[in-house]
């Protein structure tokens, strides 16, 4: 496919294209089809943006009868009908039935603006300007956000240095044998650590971009308290796995702890329309009016499919129950590819349909196994701080048939690319997860 135009009047900052080389035209369900009418299997969905497919029917039905009524489309942060239909199902379906009291503030359109809003307000809030982040986090690339992301491959572009935030082992980074969290809680407590007193604490509860790493559950109700017992407040960034990836609207509802402040963007508005919000418990809403602002802040198209993605998806269990349904099947799949592959060094690790394949760092596997998979008509992305990790992120509502299809490309992906490698001495049929 001719990419000549691309290359020619693009940025060499682009990256997804050079990773998926071709044009792609159109998108259905969890299938994009390129220029030539080739049809691949996503399993990327925008790196967590299209949980309900793309250009779903319902979603779209109701964003065109809106465009076709005149309903208003920008509307800064003016009252609409938009804004209210959104409201309203907000509070009806996932604020009141989840007992979650927060005031909400729309951000800019992009996660990297909610996360700044959030990080202003709790420095605002605390007073103080130190903010913990975790090793391999990721949280935008906008300054503020940018100082909280850990990759090295970000920060660098930044120019200036970043600052007031304090990087932290997330758990599980010097192995299962290590207690990060006490780690925290000892330097904490000690006036001699040489850590200043942070207004706050950001975390995701499963890295996206970091290499899905999972925090177990007893380790965010451990940090839930020392949040407390310090006076610091819990962001959580749900801008990725939030919004239905692990199975519930909220990534952190499992683990019963209640976040000061939560981010939310990517799948908000259910359609790939750019749309964010931060959750804010109403006590430190200390905001002045106007003081933050963003022309964007009133995207109301997005809010009428993010209404309609509530309604569709959030008024009973069933998306819940097929997430953890599939969930079971790719982890088996991917456990028996890794079983099957001995010796290679591969594990899994994930929650809900955030899934990933860890290869060993040093070989390139992970891209290599993407990029085969893409040959065979999957699109599917790594993520870790050396990419090692195959990141496996179909749509929530992808039909198992098209699931089990990509899974059998990534199997005979990776089964071939070890064999290339020299990595497998024998390629083993694997039974993948038909058990
Ligand atoms: C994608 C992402 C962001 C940044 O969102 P943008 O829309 O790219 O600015 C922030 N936090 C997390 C966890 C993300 O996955």
């Amino acid at each position: 496919m001719d990419l000549k135009i691309f290359d020619r009047m693009e940025s060499e900052v682009r990256g997804y294209v050079r990773s998926f080389p071709v044009i792609f035209a159109k998108a259905r369900g969890s299938e994009l089809f390129d220029e030539a009418g080739r049809a691949y299997i996503d399993f990327f969905s925008g790196a967590g943006t299209l949980n309900y497919g793309h250009n779903n029917t319902v979603l779209r039905e109701r964003a065109v009868d809106y465009l076709g009524s005149d309903g208003v489309v920008h509307g800064l942060d003016m009252a609409t009908s938009a804004k209210k239909y959104f409201l309203q199902a907000m509070d009806r379906l996932i604020l009141k039935p989840r007992n979650l009291e927060y005031t909400l503030q729309f951000t800019g359109p992009t996660g990297t603006n909610a996360v700044e809003a959030a990080l202003k307000l709790a420095r605002q809030v605390k007073g103080r300007q130190n903010v913990i982040s975790f090793t391999r986090g990721f949280h935008g690339v906008s300054m503020g956000s940018l100082a909280a992301t850990a990759n090295q491959k970000f920060r660098r572009a930044a120019g200036v240095s970043l600052g007031n935030i304090s990087f932290m082992p997330f758990d599980g980074y010097f192995g299962p044998d290590v207690n990060t969290m006490a780690y925290l809680e000892r330097l904490l407590d000690d006036p001699g650590s040489g850590l200043d007193h942070p207004a706050a604490v950001i975390v995701e509860t499963v890295q996206g971009e970091g290499g899905v790493n999972v925090a177990s559950q007893r380790w965010l109700r451990e940090l839930e308290q020392l949040c407390r017992r310090h006076d610091m407040l819990l962001i959580v960034d749900d801008i990725q796995v939030g919004c239905g990836r692990t199975g519930h609207f909220f990534s952190f509802e499992t683990a019963g702890i209640s976040p000061d402040i939560v981010t939310l963007s990517k799948s908000l508005s259910g359609f790939g329309l750019p749309m964010s919000l931060v959750l804010l418990k109403p006590e430190l809403d200390v905001w002045q009016p106007g003081a933050h602002s963003g022309t964007f802040r009133g995207n109301n198209l997005a809010f009428v499919t993010a209404a309609q993605a509530l309604e569709t998806y959030w008024c009973d269990t069933a998306l819940s129950e097929s997430v953890a349904a599939k969930e079971r099947l790719v982890r088996d799949w991917l456990e028996n590819l890794a079983h099957s592959c001995r010796g290679a060094g591969l594990s899994v690790r994930g929650r809900g349909l955030i899934q990933g394949l860890v290869t060993p760092v040093g070989d390139d596997l992970a891209n290599r196994i993407a990029r085969r998979a893409f040959e065979l008509g999957v699109v599917i992305e790594t993520s870790g701080a050396c990419d090692e990790v195959l990141k496996v992120l179909p749509a929530l509502t992808i039909p198992r048939e098209q699931l089990e299809r990509g899974l059998e490309v990534i199997e005979r992906s990776t089964t071939e690319v070890l064999a290339a490698a020299g990595k497998q001495p024998r390629v083993v049929h694997v039974a993948g997860g038909r058990s």
